[in-house]
């Protein structure tokens, strides 16, 4: 049996300004980040208005869900923000001076130079059932109630002061009132298969994955990260049995994982050529350069590119890098002979193992029935042997873009390690 308690919390973000889209909540981002790190499960997070109605339904519905409702916003001495009454409302108590409060205000004011103004003063009269916490950064204090069997934290809005409340006493609270577990991520990065697809794989083996451990499956351009999370009271104990884990399902996946952690499909197959000390070329058509641009994002790259160049108009795809005239016309310039010889060209005018090409229908315009716009050609051109692509992908231009990057530097990868059947 395991010695910790799972711990549920709820983040509830209050304020007009972050409906509006005039402020970003980062402060339910900050505290999501911070309450995983000690091992609290956030299991809701929730944006109301300032509003009576919204935030008193946000209460109650927070404590139908969570072990502990964090709190920020709507704590200013203004009318619009009513955070403090509400709490007064929801716990049915009344609202009385603190002394402790009202000398953190004075003393917050004189060290600024001005007079505590009734106003401000205001904000040391508290909801009797809280526990007044200390705010030195400004003058609305954060609030902590134990109350229906339930942690109420309310800390103010602005980001500064409530990570220093966050830091400083709500969280040292919570290691301290609950039994948490310790949590480990694992992160497992694949390319070139959809998540459909990656699950249906690896379903027997994830039936099988003990109970302590969740598998999540975390979709983005053209690559799916396999997060597993290890809940339990031994930090080695976890990273043992997600290793276990990631033992088993590798023979799998294996060709489609690239990395592990942080790692981009940029680095990864930067570091797979400098070990194998390769040198790659770029002929980018429709990628602009974008692909170049990734590569050439990680320090050290010099090791391994070789260099490139962007043919954009067809003329320059004959003038530039030899695809025949005769192959534009026949076959156009987003096709398998054009690239072929793209990447061909590439990589002997540059003296490289690999040359690379794209060339495809951006988008939006430009497509016809025979090729829609989101058709692009990918070729890699090895020592030995050319192996070319035809994807389908969108009709948003940013997105093929980014898309096709993924799939040439995908197509290199596989190049690199053989595996081209
Ligand atoms: P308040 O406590 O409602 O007076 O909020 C003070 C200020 O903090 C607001 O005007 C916002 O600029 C900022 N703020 C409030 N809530 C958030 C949030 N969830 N994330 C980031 N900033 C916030
Ligand atoms: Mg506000």
């Amino acid at each position: 049996m395991n010695q910790y308690e799972e711990v549920k919390a709820e983040i509830l973000a209050i304020g007009d300004e972050l409906l509006y889209g005039q402020v970003l909540d980062t402060n339910s981002h900050w505290i999501s980040q911070e309450l995983d790190l000690i091992g609290v499960r956030v299991v809701r997070r929730t944006t109301v208005g300032d509003s009576r109605e919204a935030i008193l339904t946000a209460f109650a519905e927070a404590e139908n869900r969570a072990d502990i409702i964090l709190m920020t916003g709507g704590l200013g001495p203004t009318n619009d923000d009513l955070t403090k009454p509400l709490l007064a409302e929801y716990f049915n108590c009344a609202i009385e001076l603190v002394p402790e409060a009202l000398d953190a205000v004075r003393t917050f004011f004189e060290k600024r130079g001005r007079e505590l103004t009734p106003l401000n003063a205001l904000q040391a009269h508290l909801p009797t059932k809280c526990t007044y916490i200390p705010n030195v950064l400004g003058t609305a204090p954060g609030m902590w109630f134990s109350e229906n069997g339930k942690i109420w934290m309310s800390m103010p809005g602005v980001p500064h002061e409530m990570k220093k409340l966050m830091t400083d006493h709500v969280l040292p609270r919570i290691k301290e009132r609950f039994q948490l577990p310790i949590i480990y991520h694992y992160v497992v990065k694949t390319v070139g298969i959809g998540e459909s697809w990656l699950a249906d794989l690896i379903k027997d083996w994830e039936g099988n994955l003990p109970p302590h451990i969740k598998l999540a499956y975390l979709p983005s351009l053209g690559q799916v990260r396999l997060r597993l999370t290890a809940f339990g009271d031994n930090p080695s104990e976890l990273e043992k049995d997600v290793a276990l884990q990631v033992e088993k399902v590798m023979p799998i996946i294996e060709k489609y994982v690239y990395g592990f952690g942080m790692m981009t499909l940029e680095e990864a197959v930067g570091k797979m050529l400098r070990e194998k000390n390769q040198k790659v070329a770029f002929a980018e058509s429709c990628s602009g350069g974008y692909i170049s641009h990734l590569v050439t994002s990680i320090a050290g790259s010099s090791d391994y590119f070789q260099g490139g160049i962007i043919p954009y108009h067809n003329h320059f795809k004959n003038r530039l890098l030899g695809v025949d005239a005769s192959t534009l016309e026949e076959h156009g310039a987003v096709s398998e002979p054009t690239v072929i010889q793209m990447a061909e060209h590439v990589r002997d005018m540059f003296n490289a193992d690999y040359g690379l090409a794209s060339s495809g229908i951006a988008g939006p315009g430009g497509g016809w029935a025979e090729k829609p716009v989101g058709t692009v050609w990918i070729a890699c051109a090895t020592k030995t042997k050319t192996v070319t692509k035809k994807l389908q992908l969108t009709q948003d231009r940013m997105l093929n873009i980014q898309l096709t990057g993924v799939s040439v530097l995908n197509l290199l990868r596989i190049c690199i390690l053989g595996k081209t059947e």
